[in-house]
């Protein structure tokens, strides 16, 4: 895997120049611990220099565009990452340590927030407000102007698709500060958006740490919105920075999100998604369904099924492309370990195995499944991020709700049920910005409006709502007689 463009250097006003220190990033494959490209250490000068561009960007070029034409480089943009699929799967792989088939998910999902961004340009529409006699009055939804965007390792094209994909539909100039973990793809998508045609400064990238980078982005007085999917303790340092400078910020910070499961479920179609919603990218997903929750009757035969299914995972290296890949880090390792270590074997119910001969220097740690052991327990309140699942009884609705509200997150939360009037009642009270009915994730859903609520983040991603968050409104309203 050798990128086709030089990593080492930050994409900046559409052209790739050394980081202004000159220095360098490893960037560490998680399968084998070895390091696969240099990358740029963008610094807070870096930084300066991209939101400038971007205000060139806003007062050139792409602000002069007609919505339309901003529709059409990001559909061609949608293009590119379709016909880099495998390139930008390998490096995803090597990079992020994702199986290949979960690297070319993220690919294509890449490539659907083009294009629905790209469809949505020219359609995002102000209204008419009935007033007083005399008075026409409309709003006018404008761009942000510089939006700084942070976005983690564990799904850097979603991500970067959600947040940059919607902010240059509605016409803003974006700064994108990838995660030092993984920025590869983020590289990549800077040169794709180059060879689409956005014009200079409408998109710039700057890898580098979350302390320098990062933090200078935050803190820059020329951003207009901040967009930050991460932890919670980032999140609220994040907030801080945009408070100083009074900006809107949408925070996307993980969760600890429940799958209720009732004696009426269909089982069969239930087990898959109750599982992959644990182990998928080693658990390292926002949206992960750490807590199983289970009606008491069912709790037995739930729990031998899952385990069985824990049993016959096999976890390796992305490139053998099983479900299940290393961790990003030693560090996420470090974290995932200690949170094991709290739990008592006799709760451990099954884990899942190493494949044979894996390479020394990976980050490899097997799927566990853990019965309770109280659902106020660290484990069963704290967000793990790695492939552990803790499994739960309830006695009926008002029990499952208690429990599955019983934490300080609220990000997504499924309801596995016959009872149509069951589903209905628990959506409404379940406390989430995502419910699913007899499904998990609703396949990613590009269309659908995301995020949480509590330790989970505020404002919405993806979907229309994504555009809103990308503009101000403005209401104009004029006196005529
Ligand atoms: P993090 O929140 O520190 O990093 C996320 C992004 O924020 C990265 O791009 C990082 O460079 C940047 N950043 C770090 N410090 C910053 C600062 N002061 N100002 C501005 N930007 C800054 O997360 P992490 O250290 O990579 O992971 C720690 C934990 O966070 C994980 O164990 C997991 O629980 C959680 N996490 C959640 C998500 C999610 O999708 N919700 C993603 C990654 C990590």
């Amino acid at each position: 895997m050798t990128p086709w463009f030089d990593p080492s250097r930050v994409f900046i006003g559409g052209h790739w120049q050394a980081p202004a220190t000159g220095e360098t990033l490893p960037a560490i494959d998680p399968s084998t611990g070895q390091e696969i490209a240099r990358i740029a250490r963008g610094t807070a000068a870096d930084i300066d220099a991209a939101v400038r561009a971007a205000q060139g960007a806003l007062a050139g070029e792409w602000g002069a565009l007609p919505a339309y034409a901003r529709g059409r480089m990001l559909a061609r943009l949608g293009q590119l990452v379709l016909d880099h699929t495998e390139a930008l799967t390998a490096m995803e792989a090597a990079d992020v340590g994702k199986p290949l088939t979960q690297a070319r998910a993220d690919v294509i999902a890449l490539a659907r927030y083009c294009e629905f961004y790209a469809g949505a340009a020219d359609k995002l529409m102000g209204e008419t407000i009935p007033f007083q006699n005399g008075f026409t009055v409309y709003t006018l939804r404008e761009p942000h102007g510089v939006t700084g965007h942070i976005v983690p390792w564990n799904y850097p094209m979603q991500i970067i698709g959600r947040s940059v994909g919607a902010a240059l539909a509605a016409g803003n100039a974006c700064v994108l500060k990838p995660a030092e973990e993984a920025c590869l793809t983020a590289l990549a998508f800077a040169d794709l958006a180059r060879q689409a045609g956005l014009p200079a400064g409408a998109l710039n990238v700057v890898p580098g740490l979350g302390l320098e980078a990062g933090a200078a982005l935050t803190a820059h007085p020329g951003i207009g919105h901040i967009s930050f999917t991460g932890s919670v303790a980032t999140g609220r340092k994040v907030q801080a920075a945009a408070a100083e400078n009074v900006v809107p910020v949408t925070l996307e910070l993980g969760g600890k999100s429940p799958q209720l499961v009732f004696a009426d479920a269909d089982l069969d179609a239930a087990l898959p998604y109750l599982v992959t919603a644990g182990i998928q990218n080693a658990g390292q997903t926002c949206s992960a369904s750490s807590r199983i929750l289970v009606q008491r009757s069912l709790y037995g035969a739930l729990c031998e099924r899952m385990a069985a299914a824990y049993r016959g995972l096999t976890v390796g290296p992305a490139s053998a492309d099983l479900r299940m890949g290393p961790l990003i880090s030693a560090r996420q390792k470090d974290i995932v370990e200690r949170y094991l270590a709290m739990a008592d074997p006799a709760h451990i119910l099954a884990r899942g195995q190493l494949a044979a001969d894996l390479p020394p220097g990976g980050h490899y740690i097997a799927p566990t499944l853990i019965a309770g052991p109280s659902p106020d327990h660290p484990l069963a309140q704290e967000e793990i991020f790695g492939p552990v699942q803790i499994i739960l009884p309830f006695e009926d609705e008002d029990d499952a709700i208690r429990i599955a509200n019983g934490t300080p997150y609220g990000l997504v939360a499924s309801v596995w049920s016959r009872d149509g009037g069951r589903q209905m009642r628990l959506a409404k009270r379940l406390r989430a910005g995502q419910v699913f009915l007899n499904n998990y994730g609703a396949a990613g859903g590009v269309e659908l409006p995301f995020g949480g609520t509590g330790l989970s983040g505020h404002g919405r991603e993806k979907g229309f709502e994504a555009l809103y968050a990308m503009t101000t409104l403005k209401t104009v309203a004029a006196l005529h007689g």
